[in-house]
């Protein structure tokens, strides 16, 4: 129906989901336009989403994230229920995420609290669990952003069905980033 939201940056504008609409009923302008410097809405009679605050704060604080994408999905939020992490224990989370996908504590809405505990939390992935609640992914474009969200969601899905054989294996740290090196430097077409 409307759960989660998306945004991206452009220039001075963040461009976000607006708050509570379905997606079937979303069209590209649809989507509210926001001073990233003054958070003010920009030519747009909707509401941008209540997460809003959460995006500003990623995409003042490392000018890295260009995109987020934050989710309930079901296989994530169910570690997110018990706040695990989803663990090492494949080489596609190796090749996306460098390590384990960290999850935090429960953290509450306010404010910059979300953006605050991601920041204290995250590792070099480009995603994160939050505790009894959900999937932030971020990246350099939407695209890539919106990727590391559907990867979180695959990765946790293969990981709950190894849970049901018994304890995963883990995969050596050190090995994780030798793919992560080479999914990020050597992988696919030049
Ligand atoms: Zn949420």
């Amino acid at each position: 129906m409307h759960s989660g939201n998306v945004s991206g940056v452009d220039g001075d504008i963040v461009y976000i989901k607006p708050s509570g609409m379905d997606y079937d009923l979303m069209k590209p302008e649809s989507m509210v336009p926001v001073s990233l410097s003054t958070g003010m809405v920009v030519g747009s009679e909707l509401r941008p989403s209540v997460d809003l605050p959460h995006h500003l704060f990623l995409y003042r604080n490392d000018p890295a994230v260009r995109a987020v994408v934050h989710t309930h999905s079901n296989y994530a939020t169910a570690f997110a229920a018990q706040h695990r992490s989803i663990p090492l224990v494949l080489t596609a989370i190796a090749d996306e995420f460098g390590g384990e996908i960290p999850c935090t504590p429960y953290i509450d809405n306010e404010g910059e609290n979300i953006g605050l505990g991601i920041f204290k939390y995250r590792t070099q992935a480009p995603a994160i669990l939050l505790g009894n609640h959900g999937v932030f992914a971020w990246g350099g474009s939407v695209k890539d952003a919106l990727k590391a969200a559907v990867m979180v969601e695959d990765v946790a899905k293969t990981a709950h069905l190894a849970y049901q054989l018994g304890e995963p294996l883990r995969l050596d740290p050190d090995e994780a980033l030798k793919w992560w090196d080479r999914y990020h430097n050597r992988y696919g077409q030049s």
